[in-house]
């Protein structure tokens, strides 16, 4: 891999390049909850079952679509467009033309970087092998959940 690939743009990345650019996160292997309403798209604390929760790796990367056929192939022109890819995605960052933080492990040297900086989805998530109802997993950050307010609208009839 060339020096400082990652300064390069997404486009002109070969395979190896690409692939190196993941800083690991695990976020984007989380199911995502669309409002039907509003078309918006909310963030849950559930992984694919084909992650790795201790390393917030996919399990079985190269067969993945065998087993999750809608699972996103990231290229670089998706990397821009998905709104739903976290702030701290290394794609995403590239693909806006910011600079990789410097807990990335290609800067740090250190995949434990990651997590020391609160962005790996390690001990934090559940599969979705056990999680049941998604709808009951959604992170609403600092928004009132929505079906709480459904429930209250229900019970003032
Ligand atoms: S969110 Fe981006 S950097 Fe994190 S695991 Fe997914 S592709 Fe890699």
């Amino acid at each position: 891999m060339r020096e400082r690939f990652w300064d390069l743009p997404l486009d002109r990345l070969d395979r190896a390049e690409w692939e190196a650019l993941c800083d690991g996160c695990g976020q984007c292997c989380l199911h995502k909850v669309e409002d039907a309403d509003s078309g918006r798209v909310w963030p849950t604390n559930v992984a694919c079952k084909l992650l790795d929760l201790r390393t917030a790796r996919c399990s079985d990367y190269a067969n993945r679509r065998r087993y999750v056929p809608d699972c996103v192939r990231l290229t670089p022109a998706l990397a821009g467009q998905l709104e739903w890819l976290p702030a701290t995605c290394a794609y995403r960052l590239r693909a806006d033309g910011a600079p990789l933080p410097g807990w990335h492990p290609l800067l740090s040297g250190n995949p434990a970087t990651v997590r020391a900086a609160g962005v790996s989805v390690i001990g934090r998530v559940i599969s979705e092998t056990i999680a049941g109802p998604l709808e009951q997993h959604i992170d609403w950050g600092d928004e009132e959940p929505l079906e709480v307010e459904r429930v209250r609208d229900e019970d003032d009839d």
